[in-house]
């Protein structure tokens, strides 16, 4: 009997190690006289077996709401099976149950090769078919051909680049925190244009790498329902982090946060912001675009009250309108800039950037998920020229 179940595999020698749940297949195998309990998962592509005269524990209570525990001397593991397969479950256990009675149970017969335990050793073992793939210290490239793989963890590894070819897999959850990403960073983000990966990724985990501001990549993903972006250098969260209409949960604590932006009150999002500077009082120096607005006036000498769009802002919001997901190359660089600072005007809702509007701040609330519903300044931008902002119905 062979079934689908979500297992944790935990070294009772490490108590402090991190266990894995893993989507596995388990089954008990026959070899010579001896039972074995046979576990395929992405850590053990070629199977890894367990000796049943080696259990020293069954912990059954749970079997009804689909839970068995096993635990072994040798290797000294607990096991824990998680499955929606109840039926499944208690035939399992009972098969278990006679095996270690003595009772003569049929099932698979097969040679067990040599047993594999050292989980680093095959963590980077090579399976088309996985699911779930960990690196252990760097980006993988045979990781591309796994067409299933639904969940990525790639933390605290060396990341010179994410191969764009990434954004052609299903992945739902990827989790990149803590590794070691270029100074220069423009690229680096390519693979969110990606259509596959736009319409799967559901969490994304880029806390600990040292991010000054969120990529603009970051509003292809439509599916994205769960950011943490903790313990950066963020100083402002852009407006376009307001595209992602499904998102639910934002975690942007220990970064240097003064304000967020006005349209966040209009998802409900609940947030984890402590440990950033948002006191209440913003002064114009501690907002960015405020800075793009004294560095159009002051450097490029631009009269911003007077300004009208250009064509090329205008072929930039029309290509968001059109929801094209683009690489940044894919635009003249200057325009680079423009990704960061603009959003869609707080009352008309049409693309706009700080040039042509009035930039001010009023009061939201934060859904804190630490603290209860709070007050704090989010930053709105409305177009400057009244006459032609008009609420969109
Ligand atoms: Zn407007």
């Amino acid at each position: 009997m062979y079934f689908r179940c979500m297992l944790t595999m935990q070294d009772l020698n490490d108590p402090q190690s991190n266990p894995q749940t893993l989507l596995s297949c388990v089954r008990v195998i026959c070899d010579a006289s001896d039972y074995y309990l046979c576990v395929w998962n992405s850590l053990y592509p070629h199977d890894a077996y367990f000796d049943l005269a080696m259990l020293s524990k069954i912990n059954h209570e749970f079997v009804a709401e689909g839970k068995l525990g096993l635990e072994f001397k040798k290797p000294k593991q607990l096991l824990t099976i998680n499955t929606q397969y109840v039926t499944l479950l208690n035939m399992f256990y009972l098969e278990i149950k006679d095996i270690l009675e003595g009772k003569k149970v049929y099932v698979e017969t097969r040679r067990v090769p040599k047993l594999v335990f050292s989980t680093k050793a095959v963590m980077n073992h090579f399976d088309p078919l996985a699911v779930e793939f960990v690196s252990v210290d760097r980006f993988d490239n045979r990781l591309l051909n796994m067409r299933n793989l639904t969940t990525l963890t790639m933390k605290n590894c060396d990341l010179p680049t994410i191969p764009v070819e990434i954004g052609h897999l299903p992945i739902e959850y990827l989790d990149i925190s803590g590794s070691k990403l270029p100074i220069n960073q423009d690229t680096f983000w390519d693979w969110m244009s990606m259509t596959v990966i736009c319409g799967t990724l559901a969490t994304l985990r880029i806390n600990s790498i040292g991010l000054t501001r969120l990529p603009f990549e970051i509003m292809f993903l439509k599916r994205l329902e769960t950011l943490f972006a903790t313990n950066n250098k963020l100083t402002y969260l852009p407006k376009i982090i307001c595209e992602l209409k499904i998102l639910r949960s934002l975690f942007v604590a220990d970064n240097k946060l003064v304000y967020l932006p006005y349209c966040l009150s209009r998802l409900y999002v609940s947030m984890d912001i402590s440990n950033n500077l948002i006191i209440g009082t913003v002064s114009p120096n501690d907002s960015y675009l405020y800075k793009y607005i004294m560095e159009l006036l002051t450097i490029q000498k631009i009269d911003v009250k007077n300004v009208v769009p250009s064509l090329s802002h205008l072929s930039l919001y029309s290509l968001m309108d059109n929801c094209v997901p683009f690489k940044r190359q894919d635009i003249p660089r200057t325009l680079w800039i423009n990704l960061n600072v603009m959003g869609r005007c707080d009352v008309c809702k049409r693309w706009t950037q700080p040039e042509y509007c009035r930039v001010g701040f009023k009061y939201i609330v934060i859904h804190s998920i630490l603290d209860g519903d709070k007050l704090g300044p989010g930053q709105l931008m409305t177009c400057r020229n009244e006459k032609n902002c008009k609420r969109l119905v």
